[in-house]
């Protein structure tokens, strides 16, 4: 028996809800995690995300390999201890990110080299080198490093980064269980100090299991992605999937038909993660399809920008519609923001540039989508996925303009 069970509470159609535990704590799926790319989901305390209800959480190799540095996060005990946060976590392997940086980095089949976009110094991803990272940053869930492309690649070059991520699986594996083999971590670095009554900092480095789960690539191409989640499932037993790729700028049909494919592919008795895809039409359409975890940075930087999810579709809080509307951001919403504050009180905050402003609508956002999640499982526990996703689409979709 592994530590990461995921065991199926029921299914209706290609729908599941179930339960994935982790070292940190069961996460019952269908399920949001909010981005907390830098160690923060920005603006929100994780205070407030135990309050929201947050599953999990997702950090990022990249970022935080580069600032504070992933030994230092190890040292204060793993990401779990350093950011305060006590439950499951994800960590994205950086591949997203280094791929991105377009004109800065070179690639071969030994990995990338890569400029920091914070000062320009070199630095090399590989297979085993991110498995370094992300075994001292200490999450739950560990992201395989692939080679990601942009969206609209054609079929041979979507065929080279799919079956180069599939040999990059078989070194991240490699490279973890000489990790694991090699003991725990070295012990902190950091000067021990006399802990203030009801903390135990600073921790031990992490040393808990970790789940990697690999990455079904290959773009909008059925057969490619076909052939990627067969050749990762004959490359070993993992705990769970990720499908990338996608939200990248293609078509919604073609995500949606690319999502039917790799429910056919993958085991059904084991979670599958649907990579940076997180607005609430994407989650219910990939409920609908077998999807089981969602992340996305679309929640806090969309509040940020005064953009609230509603049940009636989105809607911008700065419009001078607002100026004295009494109305909470979303009547259905039991969030700290829609209890206590107008729609005036929040446009207020904006126009006056307030920081309070975009931390409620941050708040509201991430709450919105972890609720969605919880509403779309207890649709498939009852069984009635089909008519509430039809009915919750319908409401989303029914504002004549939106109100952006
Ligand atoms: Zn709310």
């Amino acid at each position: 028996m592994t530590a990461f069970e995921f065991s199926l509470d029921g299914e209706c159609g290609s729908a599941r809800a179930a339960t994935f535990a982790t070292p940190h704590g069961d996460v019952e799926t269908p399920a949001f995690m909010a981005v907390g790319t830098l160690a923060t989901v920005k603006s929100l305390d994780p205070i407030d995300l135990r309050e929201i209800g947050a599953p999990m959480i997702l950090g990022n190799a990249y970022h935080l390999h580069l600032r504070p540095g992933d030994e230092l996060i190890r040292d204060f005990g793993g990401l779990h201890s350093f950011m305060g946060w006590e439950g499951p976590i994800l960590t994205d392997s950086g591949g997203f990110q280094v791929f991105s940086l377009e004109g800065l980095r070179t690639v071969d089949e030994s990995g990338v080299e890569f400029r920091s976009h914070i000062d320009g110094s070199k630095h090399v991803f590989t297979p085993e080198s991110v498995m370094q990272i992300e075994r001292n940053l200490g999450a739950d869930v560990i992201m395989q490093f692939d080679h990601v492309i942009p969206g609209q690649s054609d079929e041979s070059a979507a065929r080279d980064a799919s079956e180069r991520s599939v040999r990059w699986l078989a070194r991240c594996v490699a490279e973890l269980e000489r990790l694991r083999a090699g003991g725990p971590p070295p012990k902190t670095t950091i000067p021990q100090r006399p802990p203030r009554p009801g903390t135990t900092f600073p921790l031990p480095a992490p040393n808990h299991p970790q789940a990697l789960f690999p990455i079904v690539q290959g773009g909008i191409h059925p057969t490619l992605r076909r052939d990627a989640a067969r050749a990762i499932q004959s490359s070993g037993s993992f705990d769970g999937y990720g499908i990338g790729g996608l939200s990248v700028g293609e078509a919604k049909p073609d995500m949606y038909h690319i999502l039917e494919v790799v429910d056919g592919e993958l085991p059904r008795d084991r979670p599958r993660y649907l990579m940076g895809v997180g607005f609430p039409e994407d989650l219910v359409e990939g409920v609908l399809r077998g999807v089981d975890l969602f992340d996305c940075v679309a929640p806090t930087r969309m509040g940020r920008n005064g953009t609230a999810f509603t049940s009636d579709g989105r809607l911008n809080i700065k419009r001078a519609e607002f100026r004295a509307d009494p109305r909470p951001l979303d009547d259905a919403c039991e969030c700290s923001a829609c209890r206590r504050f107008s729609r005036a009180y929040l446009r207020h905050l904006y126009v006056s540039d307030e920081m309070l402003g975009l931390r409620l609508l941050s708040l509201h956002n991430v709450h919105f989508l972890v609720r969605l999640m919880r509403d779309a499982r207890a649709a498939i526990l009852a069984g009635t996925i089909g008519t509430w996703s039809h009915d919750w689409l319908a409401r989303y979709h029914s504002r004549p303009t939106p109100l952006e």
